[in-house]
């Protein structure tokens, strides 16, 4: 794919930025467990004329004149989610999961009401009622961790929150929990206090999709995710809820939040869910979560110390504390050497979040390439010499080399 055809001529600077991050996506590891590589379909409508469009409001029912096309390919991308994850219905105009997450919010609550999220430390996403965002400045915001011996969610202790602050929401869903989420007991737990449940898939969207991950529609009132991360679509957001909600979640987003939508980011979803009903999409999830345990099982071989024992998704979590290094060092080490990753904190970290002691890992990425088990050995191997060696520049350069060829056998955006 030619990215920079149009830019070079006008824009030179901006060019060879672009170039340079078409060369860093083709050449080394993204094993950022929250990235992926959107296909050329999807960015081919990123870069659509529907970017000159105004469409305020929702389909049938706009603001501006001219807007039959963003009418058919809003109601295709609405039509095609809800086939796809089942739901009653869905509003694709979030710009971003952290909007679809304020929608629920905005549609729901009153400013001061309580919410009951994961701890942030513990694995939970700032919208989950973190004190420096939205949801923690405006709402009442309570958490729950994992359990201290296990690093697993513990229903009970969540049940015995939620009887205490008694939640107006309770929120399941994670940014570094590698295990499953058991959404049906955080229905009963929500039932038991009368809250309503937010599922958050925007991590697992993709898996839940392929059905290879518990599947939250069944008994969430609102289940909110991203489009660009699992999902492998455009940069995104979206909101799935219960009918009798549909009113409220769509004058939450509009004109509660946002403006015009972004009709060419629609466009891509639409592309997106489509792509995610095929055969080949459930393969690529299947491949996704083999890799990611395969990587699993090669560091624990190798003797780290993987939070939780392993993954039952796309993302595995290392413990760096018994290799007394830390995940900032660490995931600049790795970047050297071609392998790019978080610094993630772990429960209960004793280091502050911009060092944090420990890295999140994803096979998103590394598996659109097509890369399997035999590949995820060679990067065990080649993150473990980093990771004993962090200071040895000959040996990052080396293993930045071997990355670099390893990628240009398994080629991306070549087309
Ligand atoms: C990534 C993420 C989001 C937010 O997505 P943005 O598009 O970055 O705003 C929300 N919730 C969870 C659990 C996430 O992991």
């Amino acid at each position: 794919m030619d990215f920079t055809k149009y830019i070079e001529a006008v824009d030179s600077e901006v060019a060879e930025i672009i170039k340079d991050e078409v060369q860093r996506n083709k050449e080394t590891l993204l094993m950022i467990a929250s990235e992926n590589y959107a296909d050329e379909a999807v960015l081919q409508a990123q870069g659509s004329v529907f970017t000159n469009k105004y469409a305020e409001g929702y389909p049938t029912k706009r603001f501006y004149q001219g807007v039959g096309n963003s009418d058919r390919v809003e109601q295709l991308a609405i039509d095609r989610a809800k086939q796809l994850f089942g739901a009653e219905h869905a509003n694709v105009q979030p710009n971003s999961g952290s909007q679809a997450n304020q929608a629920v919010y905005l549609a729901m609550l009153q400013p001061g009401d309580a919410i009951l999220g994961m701890n942030l430390a513990a694995g939970g996403h700032l919208t989950h009622g973190a004190a420096a965002s939205s949801s923690g400045k405006l709402y009442k915001a309570h958490a729950y961790s994992v359990n201290k011996d296990t690093y697993t969610l513990d229903y009970d202790e969540i049940a015995a929150a939620a009887k205490e602050v008694k939640p107006k929401i309770i929120v399941a869903g994670a940014s570094a929990y590698p295990r499953k989420i058991d959404f049906k007991k955080f229905r009963e737990i929500a039932d038991s206090v009368g809250a309503l449940l937010m599922c958050d898939i925007a991590h697992y969207a993709g898996l839940v999709a392929a059905k290879l991950y518990p599947d939250p529609v069944p008994y969430a009132d609102f289940v909110t995710t991203t489009t660009h991360k699992t999902l492998k679509g455009p940069r995104g957001g979206m909101v799935m809820c219960k009918e009798k909600y549909a009113k409220q979640i769509n004058s939450a987003v509009f004109p509660g939040l946002q403006g015009g939508p972004l009709m060419h980011v629609i466009a891509a979803k639409a592309i997106c869910f489509k792509e995610a009903m095929t055969p080949a999409f459930k393969d690529y999830q299947q491949q996704v979560l083999k890799n990611a345990q395969a990587l699993a099982a090669e560091l624990l071989k190798k003797g780290y110390k993987i939070l939780t024992g392993g993954t039952d998704c796309h993302m595995i979590l290392l413990d760096l504390r018994p290799n007394k290094i830390n995940g900032r060092d660490s995931a600049r080490a790795l970047e050297e050497a071609g392998i790019t990753l978080n610094k993630n904190g772990v429960p209960f970290d004793t280091e502050s979040p911009f060092v944090t002691s420990g890295i999140r890992i994803g096979t998103p990425a590394i598996t659109a390439r097509g890369m399997k088990e035999g590949e995820m050995k060679l990067i065990a191997d080649w993150m473990d010499q980093v990771l004993k060696n962090m200071d040895d520049a000959a040996l990052k350069l080396k293993v930045l080399r071997e990355v670099k060829s390893l990628c240009a056998k398994f080629p991306i955006y070549e087309k």
